[in-house]
């Protein structure tokens, strides 16, 4: 294409572009909608009655490509119960100086303890801030919730936990019979 044609066909595309409706995002007033499905801060759930689903097994620390997990896991005492069965995660960080997003954490953690939300804004202005601890990661309670440590639910066992039998108020259905 000669010169000329080069000058025409860029200004044709400033000269098409004058007519679009120009695209401003509001943030951070007005934080843009992310896709149901991003991969954002990490969430340590918790059941319904209040205890942590985590059981400090390190298998999402396994898992990571990055090496932006750590966990130390510690045993659940009579006086001192935090989460069903016998463990649960006593310290639990995660490097958001190093997580690439891959959600492959996630995926290993055989309890669904480990999620991840939508909420992008992690942004801060030194490295330890973002290294993110249980007081940042773990699920807000709801009213319904008693914080940990508590005794499990009266008659529960650590399966009913697992098989989702737990409500607040206590064991929801017995278990189903062995066959
Ligand atoms: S999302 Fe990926 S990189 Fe981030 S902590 Fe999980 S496994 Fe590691
Ligand atoms: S988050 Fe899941 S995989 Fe990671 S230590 Fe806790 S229970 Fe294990």
């Amino acid at each position: 294409m000669s010169k000329v044609g080069d000058a025409l066909a860029g200004f044709g595309v400033t000269f098409k572009t004058m007519f679009k409706k120009p695209i401003t995002e509001q943030y951070p007033e007005e934080p843009g909608p992310v896709a149901p499905r991003y991969h954002g801060r990490h969430q340590l759930n918790r059941y319904a009655d209040g205890l942590e689903k985590c059981i400090g097994c390190e298998l999402c620390a396994w898992a990571c490509p990055a090496d932006a997990i750590f966990v130390e896991g510690a045993d659940n005492t009579e006086g001192q119960r935090f989460s069903p069965g016998e463990r649960y995660g006593r310290v639990y960080q995660i490097n958001y100086l190093r997580c690439i997003g891959c959600g492959l954490c996630i995926e290993a953690c055989p309890t669904r303890a480990l999620t991840m939300t939508n909420d992008y804004e992690m942004a801060d202005d030194n490295r330890a801030d973002l290294i993110y601890g249980k007081d940042k990661l773990l699920a807000p309670l709801t009213p319904e919730m008693t914080a940990p440590p508590h005794e499990m639910a009266p008659g529960s066992t650590d399966e009913d936990y697992y098989r989702g039998n737990i409500t607040a108020t206590g064991l929801a259905r017995q278990r189903e019979s062995a066959q």
